[in-house]
């Protein structure tokens, strides 16, 4: 006996397919990177001659830069270099790109930590395995001394302006600056000058010396170490030059061996500094050969937010917000407070797919993803957000029917949820219309509605208050038509309505969040994105919600029948003090 139905899943086959996952496959195929060899934990001196061959035929990496949290678009290289390196049965190291000590601490790296974890990503052979570039600045060091020594390096004494005077632009070649002919021994000097404290900040920069009139403006001598005399969360002050980004990064990934490092478009044009910088590096036996090489990626932009980590922080330390987690933010802690699951970002990662096209992605994608991750799994409740009484004048006082619905209507193993019906209920407030518009089939005066896994009520009349408000509704029920009941399939309405019981309803906060900005593009084309700011984008409701919420655990998430998903604040919300926000609606709303 065969069982057809179980889908047999290799490792690379059962994902979908991009340029990169093509890209790793060839290089598994011609073994580009099988001869490199594994000196154990990099930044100690290697010797890769020695070295075993590595184990690992892949090795990637997610290198976030410890200056804020993460965000969705995180999310999406995350997904994307964990995912691939696991689908071809290889490692992605977690590793802090931590060269600019002034914004970045240790506050942020442990959110990084927490966002790769719950996303449920293995970040190295065992838990313990985080990279730090900041781990390898002796080695960086190292290495801009060997490009010094190979005439490669020079030490630029120019003041800033006249650098950026001399670097030329787009339609001008640069000018050489008058250091650039320095020896390799004034170079090796005053290089040492600089490490040793002996220059103030911003007086001298080590350059890359690679050609003033290239076309590429990033191969116009880069900046490869600076003077910042600012104290590092990880390092102190043992150092007071650090490495640029562009020189750190490469010498990071060919130190872990990285075999695949993929970045965003932006730094296409850095491509070719990473290769000529490795090339040296690796001749001169400092590096692993063959290096690693560079990918790009389009960057995930996705509508009515903005993904920047210094546009975040503004709306966070300004107060836009109420912080990183923020439900209206799209930080992974945000995210997960507004009731998204790793589920969700996943799937919408693979949904996006990779390209290397930029677009831009609309947010109902994100959203869709939520409601049908929650859609299969979350438990359903009824509640009303915004009461109004249903006194049923033909239902006898401290008189009460027991109610009940699945817990899930596709999965009767969950079992039921129980509340009672009575005289008094609360329904919304919409549910009743004293002049029913056209094809309205919930409550006015004279039709009949289903009072969801209750009875069938006639609407019998209303009661108004001084300015002339709606504060109660009347109606009466018919006991035959009971839900569930055998007469109750005597009874045909149109109309149904949700309702929970006046006397066995618990009471609980609901944060309505709406989109943070009412812009699809908030900040493009560097606009002003603080103007673009929705100020109706948080309603706060004191809403009834049916008995069986009353314990609800922080976190849980829920399905409010007809009215959408919702998570129980997991900072906020306990029992006897229940809070919710809305995750998502039950249907897209946006983009239209
Ligand atoms: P931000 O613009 O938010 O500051 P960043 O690129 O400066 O982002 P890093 O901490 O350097 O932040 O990012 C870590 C990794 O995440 C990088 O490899 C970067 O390319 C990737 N990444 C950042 N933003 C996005 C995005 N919107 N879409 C896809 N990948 C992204
Ligand atoms: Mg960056």
């Amino acid at each position: 006996m065969t069982d057809t139905n179980t889908p047999i899943r290799s490792h690379s086959a059962a994902a979908p397919s991009n340029f990169l996952r093509t890209i790793v496959q060839n290089d598994l195929d011609e073994e580009t990177y099988r001869q490199r060899r594994w000196a154990g934990e990099p930044g100690v001196a290697n010797s890769h001659a020695a070295a075993p061959l590595d184990a690992q035929p892949v090795r990637m990496r997610f290198p976030p830069e410890p200056n804020g949290y993460l965000h969705i678009g995180h999310a999406k290289s995350i997904c994307l270099n964990f995912g691939l390196a696991h689908d071809f049965g290889g490692v992605c190291h977690l590793r802090f790109d931590d060269t600019n000590p002034e914004k970045e601490s240790l506050e942020f790296e442990r959110s990084i930590v927490d966002a790769v974890d719950w996303l449920g990503f293995d970040y190295g052979t065992n838990k313990n395995a985080l990279y730090y570039a900041s781990n390898y600045f002796d080695a960086m060091h190292a290495c801009a001394v060997h490009l010094i020594e190979q005439g490669l390096a020079y030490v630029d004494e120019q003041t800033p302006e006249e650098m950026r005077a001399n670097r030329g632009d787009f339609s001008r070649p640069g000018v050489d600056s008058a250091f650039r002919g320095r020896s390799v021994d004034e170079n090796l000097a005053r290089f040492a000058s600089m490490r040793a404290g002996e220059l103030p900040d911003g007086a001298a920069v080590l350059r890359a010396k690679i050609d003033m009139a290239s076309p590429n403006i990033n191969l116009r001598d880069p900046a490869i170490y600076r003077i910042r005399r600012a104290h590092h969360h990880r390092t102190g002050d043992a150092w007071c030059i650090y490495p640029m980004y562009t020189f750190a990064h490469p010498i990071e990934d060919a130190l872990e061996n990285i075999t695949h490092s993929i970045c965003t478009l932006e730094f296409e044009d850095q491509r070719p500094f990473y290769d000529w910088l490795l090339g040296h590096l690796a001749k001169g036996g400092l590096i692993n050969s063959p290096p690693p090489r560079q990918y790009e990626f389009a960057r995930l932009n996705l509508t009515y937010v903005v993904t920047s980590k210094r546009k975040l922080a503004q709306l966070v330390n300004e107060n836009y917000v109420a912080g990183w987690d923020d439900p209206r933010l799209p930080t992974l802690v945000g995210l997960r407070r507004r009731g998204y699951t790793p589920e969700a970002i996943k799937l919408f990662c693979e949904r996006i797919g990779v390209t290397k096209a930029d677009s831009w992605i609309d947010y109902s994608t994100l959203e869709g993803a939520l409601r049908d991750t929650l859609d299969p799994t979350a438990a359903r409740a009824m509640a009303v957000l915004d009461p109004i009484k249903l006194v049923i004048t033909n239902f006898a006082e401290n008189v009460f029917e027991d109610c009940s619905a699945p817990v899930h209507p596709h999965d009767e193993l969950r079992g039921k949820r129980s509340f009672q019906f009575g005289r008094e209920l609360w329904i919304e407030r919409d549910d009743f219309q004293i002049a029913p518009e056209k094809g309205y089939h919930r409550l006015y005066v004279g039709n009949k509605v289903r009072l969801k896994y209750g009875f069938v009520v006639e609407c019998t009349g209303f009661t108004l208050d001084a300015q002339g408000a709606v504060i109660e509704v009347q109606a009466i029920h018919f006991p035959d038509s009971k839900s569930g009941s055998a007469t109750s399939g005597n009874y045909k309405v149109k109309g149904v309505v949700g309702w929970v019981g006046a006397h066995d309803a618990v009471s609980a906060q609901v944060r309505l969040y709406d989109r943070l900005f009412s812009e699809a593009q908030p900040d493009a084309g560097g606009k002003d994105y603080l103007a673009a700011i929705n100020p109706n984008s948080l309603a706060t409701v004191q809403a009834f919600v049916e008995p069986s919420l009353a314990n609800a655990a922080a976190g849980d998430s829920f399905q409010f029948e007809r009215l959408g998903y919702f998570v129980a604040d997991r900072v906020d919300s306990a029992a006897g003090k229940l809070v919710f926000n809305r995750a998502v609606g039950l249907k897209d709303g946006w983009g239209k």
